[in-house]
């Protein structure tokens, strides 16, 4: 049996390629705008750094990671990456950047792994592009990521996202609510989905975003994170309110939008985008204030959200908002004989050098089937060289779009042919 891809995951054949180049480059662009630069981290880290720096009770880690410990290293685990802003931490503290400068701007893009159940927009390796900033307490910050996204997405053309924003405290007023949660489900434990009443004593957040429909019904009337946040969460959060609105970003406030670790703080945000259905959330993020602590550092507030790239790619698709591939101007040289085809080599040879798109036939094609080709890869020129041609050291250059020719000395075609191409 032939061997195939393994489930969700994709091949990206160079007709999409051109398309995740595109993305790709808006996003850098806009990296370059807002004072972000890029990092990389491995595709696998120490399953340590996810258990601490994702935890323990969240799905991701609980049930979707590739574990393996392999060769020599049996006693050593480790996982492929299920998100990156552990292993931005990890980098930030390994590297002692933050003995080296008091704000950090950092964005990514690259695969992540999670076995998940595969459906349209839901993949087991899939792309994120996303950005931490480490070291400011401040809403500003956690503005600013949020305008990039939505700015990124306005500027691909896409209308009607919808920005959903939530705060979800800090340890000093979390402890109450959590507590406030668990009295509030306790009696409807028995009712509960299997995952919630294991996350009730761990997690109880968790539970305001359980997608089972019994747990979405037993959650009406829950006491809601804003009556009790301490007085700084508060003022955090109505800052950033003013300033979402000072950039004139439209938002909707969604008590139940959480991220229910302990060292998410404050600010929580999803955005999403309709028409994709079942799985429209394209980007999410929050602030984590006590994550670089958590993994030993020192205390660095910081926030970070990530884009989901085949979801993107996704909603530009359904939306006809992906532009049509440049063509890129190419030459290509009709030889027929050895002789010819010698010329045919070392003419390549040299456009090549200068960087033109020079193609030649290497299949022994006729003539015909040799000029047939030229127009399928959209030569603009081609250079013929046939018996006659050669005998005079000379080749004639076809202008494709019109169909003129010219005869030139074989010794200046390349010459010819560079500055037409480069203009
Ligand atoms: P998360 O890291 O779970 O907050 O996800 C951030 C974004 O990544 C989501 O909003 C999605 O756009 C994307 N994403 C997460 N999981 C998957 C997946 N399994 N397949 C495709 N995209 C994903």
């Amino acid at each position: 049996m032939a061997i195939k891809k393994p489930r969700g995951t994709q091949d990206f054949l160079p007709e999409q390629i051109v398309n995740w180049h595109y993305i790709e480059q808006c996003m850098r662009d806009i990296c370059k705008a807002y004072g972000f630069s890029e990092i990389r981290t491995p595709a696998f880290e120490d399953t340590k750094l996810f258990l601490r720096g994702i935890g323990e009770t969240t799905d991701v880690v609980s049930k979707e990671m590739y574990t393996f410990s392999t060769g020599d290293d049996k006693e050593q685990s480790y996982t492929l990456r299920p998100e990156n802003t552990a292993s931005a931490v990890r980098a930030y503290l390994e590297n002692k950047v933050y003995g080296k400068e008091n704000l950090t701007k950092w964005f990514y893009m690259g695969s992540m792994f999670r076995h998940d159940k595969p459906q349209a927009g839901r993949y087991r390796e899939f792309h994120q592009f996303g950005a931490e900033v480490l070291g400011s307490s401040s809403p500003v910050v956690d503005s600013e990521v949020i305008c990039m996204i939505v700015q990124l997405l306005k500027d691909f053309g896409l209308k009607d996202l919808n920005v959903e924003v939530n705060s979800v405290g800090c340890p000093n007023c979390r402890p109450t609510y959590r507590q406030k949660l668990i009295e509030f489900f306790e009696p409807k434990k028995d009712q509960l989905c299997p995952d919630c009443q294991s996350r009730l004593y761990k997690n109880p957040l968790r539970l305001l975003d359980c997608k089972n429909e019994t747990c979405k019904a037993l959650s009406v009337g829950a006491p809601e994170i804003h009556e009790h946040l301490c007085e700084e969460c508060n003022t955090h959060f109505e800052e950033l309110k003013t300033l979402l609105d000072a950039a004139d970003i439209q938002y909707n406030l969604n008590p139940r939008l959480v991220r229910g670790l302990d060292y998410y703080t404050k600010t929580a945000f999803e955005v999403q985008y309709t028409p994709l259905g079942a799985q429209s959330a394209v980007a999410g993020g929050g602030r984590y204030d006590g994550l670089v602590e958590e993994l030993d550092g020192p205390h660095t507030p910081a926030i970070g959200f990530a884009m989901g790239m085949e979801r993107l790619l996704l909603a530009l698709e359904k939306q006809n908002l992906l532009p049509e591939p440049a063509i890129e101007p190419a030459v290509f040289i009709v030889s027929l004989g050895d002789a010819a085809k010698l010329e045919a080599f070392k003419i390549c040879n040299t456009l090549r050098s200068a960087y033109v798109r020079a193609e030649m036939d290497g299949q022994g094609k006729s003539m015909k089937a040799q000029l047939k080709y030229a127009n399928k890869i959209h030569a603009k020129y081609v250079i013929i060289m046939g018996d006659d041609e050669l005998a005079n050291q000379e080749a004639i250059i076809r202008f494709m779009e019109t169909s003129e020719q010219e005869t030139v000395p074989l010794t200046s075609v390349s010459e010819r042919i560079s500055s037409l191409v480069k203009g």
